[in-house]
Formats: C-alpha cells, structure tokens, sequence
C-alpha cells in the first residue's frame, strides 16, 4: 500500500515536470509499474554517515554540576491541603522524572486548582523550577492570573542541573508504592507531558529533540552487567517498559559491522531530549508574554504561604519542600554531572552497561553523568571533580583512535 502511495506520487512528480506544470494523467503510472517489474535497478540511498568521536579530555570541562533529586518512596505529593483561608495545593517530589513529568503532573495539580475555585481566576505558584514554571504555563493556558513567587528561578536552581531526557519513570517511587491506582496516575501524567512535547519539536533553539542513541554492553543484554551505584537504592517499578510500550521507538540491536564502538554488543535506541537553557528560557518567555509576574521570595514555614493575597496556592517548592513543611518523606538523592564543549556534529547519546557511564548530546555540551555509591539520601551538592574526570576518562576509551 505504502510503495503504490510512493509510486503515484513519483509518477505524478515525473509527469508534472515533464509537462512544465500541467497536471499529469493517472496513465503514467502503468510505465512506471512496469520498470519495477522489469527489475530497473533503483539508486541506492545515501549510506549512513559515519559517527563522529567525543573529545572526551577532562580539560575540555567547561561545568561541574551537582544537584539532589527530590525523592518521594510514595510518588510525588499531589493535594490539596487547607491552612486558614487559604487552599494550598502541593506539588513536589517528583524524583528523577521532573522535566518529563512536568505538564501532566501540571495537569493533575490543575484538577485541584479548579476544586478550590480560585478568586477572580488569580493563582500563586510557589517555586519557580520544571514543576513550578510548567504548572503556571499550563494554569495560564486555562485562563488563570498567575503571580510565580520563588526563592530563585529558572536557571538558578535544582532542575536547571538536570540530565535533560525523557525518563518518565525515573526514581518516580518504589516498587512497594506502584499501586493499580498510582499507576494509573503515573500514565495519565506520562501520556499528557508526551504529547505535549511532541508540540514542541522543531522550534528556534530546538528545546525538545529527538535524538538517537547507543547501549553499549560487554555481556549480552539479557545477562546482569553489574556495577553502578544504583544497586544501593531502593527497587524501582520498570514502569515505562510496561505501560508505556505503544508511545516511542524502539531499541534495535546492531551487528559489529554496523557501528564504531569497541564492545561486543550495542543497541540503537532514540530518545526525546530537552535542552534545558534553551527550553526553560522559552518557558519563562511565554510565562511573561501572558502576563505572568515575578516576585523573589522565601518563605519559612506553611503558614507563611497563607499570607498570599491569592487565596489558591500551589506549592511547587521541590526539594525545598523537605525544609518548608518539615516533610522527612523527601529525600534526597544526588547527582553529579559535567559538560563537555559542546561538539554539534556529535548528535548521539551512549549509555554503557556495568560501567555506569551516560553521556547526552546537549545543545549546550556533551553531558557526562554517573550515578555513584552513596548518592541515595545525601544532600551533598559539593562538586566532586575527580569522580568527573574519572568518568571522561572512561568515556576516552570508547575512542581509542580519536
Ligand atoms: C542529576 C539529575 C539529573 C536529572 N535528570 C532528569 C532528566 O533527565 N529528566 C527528568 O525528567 N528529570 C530529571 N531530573 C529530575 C528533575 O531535575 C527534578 O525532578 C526536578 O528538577 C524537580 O523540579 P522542581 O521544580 O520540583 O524543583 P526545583 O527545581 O528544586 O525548584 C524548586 C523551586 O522552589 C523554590 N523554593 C524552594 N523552597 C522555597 C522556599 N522555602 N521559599 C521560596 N521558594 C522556595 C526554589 O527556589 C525553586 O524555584 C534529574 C535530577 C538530577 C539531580
């Protein structure tokens, strides 16, 4: 069906030149049926290019960031609570699926936000990073007035520091709390915030992307690699796998013959990444061209967040949410990665099994991120430059001849 739909419009191209604009007849088609039959040899198409090697040298460093996911065993805190006047909406701990997250778990806080009914449509949002920006995006595009209150805001805080790629399940709660029914909520959230990135593909500075990676492995796939430090934690549910299998390309394994890399086994996976200088600029851009205000503020305690004028508050404080409500549930789970120049002819991401190496084509740099021993429950954000330079080392000797 798809090679006749190919053919029609070849042959109408063909007849269209042929007769300097005139719109050709369907007779056409028959020839060109025919020398398909006749086995016309067609022209190849353009063979892959070759995959351009990562400068990977710890001088070519250019940030070294560190920053703490806000991890909740039970999945992100998504309700309303009222102190005094006020109705105050929670909205964090969104562990390592923030970013993807975003517009559904907006959407999700939205519900409640109708609920409570907010006066003459005015909202405060508290917080200012992936959860906060996006669920004020999303309140303005349902017509409500939003005043965004924060402490500091995008990039000058926690989601600025991320890996930036779809990961919608990552570090979302753990296997004991993946209920039917959280699960159904994660995958309400997963398909809206999928779908609303597919909406912004292709704009100036490409924010979101598509981009093509490899899994690199020295033992087949379906045998245990070992190594990582995220044996350590807690056991996750493999929820994308399950729930989310018919949004998405797939993985293909590859033969030797087909890729550079000096491991026996290698798949080719394509992954949505977000640019994340690029796209929140473009999310605090479209917040003040809707009439969107800022205003710098801390806040000490839950009470202080009843003296909004507005009377609907969603509290999207994050990580910051721990030391605001006094909530132990959230913790902390660190992360460190670092950012090579960026090389823009380097358009594929690696990940390589048991030796617990990840690297991103960002817009703004190579990132190189490693999960390591002790990195669950530690608030420590100090850089650490040597484990860095470790894993660019280790990312060097993928490219033996570069
Ligand atoms: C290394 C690493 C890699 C990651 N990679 C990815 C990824 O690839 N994809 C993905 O989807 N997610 C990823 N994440 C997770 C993602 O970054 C987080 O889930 C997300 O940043 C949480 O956003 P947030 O808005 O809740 O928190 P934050 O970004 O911390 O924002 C909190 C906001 O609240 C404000 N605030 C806090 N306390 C107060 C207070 N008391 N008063 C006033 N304001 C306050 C802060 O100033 C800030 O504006 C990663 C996380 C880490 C650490």
């Amino acid at each position: 069906m798809q090679r006749r739909h190919f053919l029609r419009s070849a042959g109408f191209a063909a007849a269209a030149l042929s007769s300097g604009g005139i719109l050709a007849r369907e007779g056409a088609l028959p020839a060109a049926n025919d020398a398909l039959a006749a086995g016309v040899p067609k022209p190849p198409f353009a063979p892959l290019p070759p995959l351009a090697p990562i400068r990977a040298s710890a001088d070519r460093i250019v940030a070294l960031d560190v920053c703490t996911r806000p991890f909740r065993a039970q999945g992100p805190r998504i309700e309303a609570e009222r102190v005094g006047r006020h109705t105050v909406i929670h909205h964090y701990g969104h562990g390592g699926s923030g970013w993807s997250l975003s517009w559904g778990s907006a959407e999700q806080a939205l519900r409640l936000v109708a609920a409570a009914r907010p006066r003459r449509g005015e909202l405060a949002v508290v917080g200012c990073g992936a959860i906060g920006l996006t669920t004020a995006v999303a309140a303005q595009r349902a017509g409500y007035r939003v005043r965004i209150y924060a402490k500091e805001r995008l990039p000058d805080v926690r989601s600025f520091l991320a890996t930036g790629v779809w990961s919608p399940s990552s570090r979302i709660c753990t296997t004991r709390f993946a209920t039917p029914e959280f699960e159904r909520l994660w995958e309400a959230m997963a398909r809206t915030s999928f779908h609303t990135y597919q909406t912004l593909l292709g704009l100036p500075g490409e924010p979101i992307e598509w981009r093509d990676g490899y899994s690199l492995s020295d033992v087949p796939f379906n045998q245990p690699s070992g190594g990582g430090g995220e044996d350590e934690e807690p056991d996750y549910p493999h929820l994308e796998g399950r729930l989310l299998r018919d949004i998405g390309p797939r993985a293909v394994a590859l033969a030797p013959s087909q890729h550079p890399f000096p491991v026996p086994y290698v798949r080719r996976y394509t992954q949505m990444t977000f640019n994340i200088s690029a796209y929140s600029r473009m999310l605090m851009a479209d917040f003040e061209r809707a009439g969107g205000r800022f205003e710098t503020r801390a806040f000490g305690n839950l009470r202080e967040l009843a003296d909004l004028d507005e009377r609907v508050v969603v509290n999207c404080t994050g990580y910051g949410a721990r030391a605001l409500l006094g909530d132990d549930s959230v913790i902390p789970v660190r992360g460190q990665t670092a950012r090579l120049v960026p090389q823009p002819e380097v358009t594929y991401g690696l990940t390589w099994r048991g030796h617990n190496l990840y690297t991103v084509p960002r817009r703004d740099g190579i990132l190189v991120q490693a999960q390591a021993p002790g990195d669950f429950g530690n608030p420590d954000t100090t850089p650490d430059r040597a484990a860095a330079e470790a894993m660019v080392a280790r990312l060097a000797s993928l490219f033996p001849q570069a």
